[in-house]
């Protein structure tokens, strides 16, 4: 376990004139099934990095929980609350607000199409069981926000769990990728011994695992909602290539 250091960004590793916190999970992703002990990590965050984050977490938000069952317990009240975003049953808004919000449904709306079967998904993104295809509508997910997204989370998640400002040589590659086609390697890392889970309520649950021969190679599985999965390494940058496999 390494020294923790306060007085920079776990984002741009820049020192803090005055620090500000950010959610390693966004606060408003976690479920009305969290519990009011369940730990909500944040890490030190400068207000650029902090800012910045905060309007991709939002921009991939609805897009994300409108794949999610909205049966599940491990998303439950998100739906609606992505729904209120985009003004639906949304009350009391100012005329501004409720212009934003209205431009929001229609950029989502722009990004839907009927369900095709065969399309690519995220891992663990439907289609969902006992509905059909036909009542099913797919949703462009933009790629380099979610995977900012999925980057901030794991930079977040090895500082809290290590103490560790990922910076060069090493980075973060997130793999999205179906169960069945994991890489051995990462399927191998997570056997070990090092290998630790952590639950933060019903809403997430994030897999750490270190390379024994090399203790600042690790792994990580994050798994949102009980459904979206994802994989990522903390590697020196030459060594992760194009291992960035990504499914739409
Ligand atoms: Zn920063």
């Amino acid at each position: 376990m390494q020294e923790r250091d306060p007085t920079r960004c776990v984002h741009c590793g820049q020192p803090l004139a005055e620090e500000t916190r950010d959610h390693v999970f966004p606060k408003s992703w976690y479920p009305e099934t969290t519990a009011v002990e369940t730990q909500r990590w944040t890490v030190p965050s400068c207000g650029i990095c902090n800012n910045e984050l905060g309007r991709k977490e939002k921009e991939v938000f609805s897009r994300l929980v409108l794949c999610v069952d909205p049966r599940l317990a491990e998303a439950a009240g998100l739906s609606a609350k992505a729904m209120r975003s985009m003004g639906i049953g949304a009350e009391g808004l100012s005329p501004e607000e409720a212009k934003h919000r209205r431009a929001q449904k229609l950029k989502i709306i722009g990004a839907t199409r009927p369900y095709q079967a065969g399309t690519a998904t995220l891992p663990g993104l439907g289609p969902h069981p006992g509905f059909r295809d036909e009542e099913l509508i797919q949703i462009e997910i933009p790629a380099d926000p979610l995977r900012e997204v999925a980057k901030k989370m794991v930079r977040g998640c090895e500082y809290v769990l290590a103490g560790r400002i990922v910076e060069k040589p090493y980075d973060v590659g997130i793999y999205f990728v179906h169960e069945h086609e994991v890489p051995d390697q990462l399927v191998r890392a997570f056997q070990g011994p090092s290998a630790n889970t952590t639950h933060l309520g019903p809403g997430f649950s994030v897999i750490r695992a270190a390379a024994h021969d090399e203790p600042n190679a690790v792994t990580y599985k994050i798994i949102v909602w009980g459904t979206l999965v994802i994989y990522a390494v903390i590697l020196p940058e030459f060594d992760l290539g194009d291992s960035q496999l990504a499914t739409s």
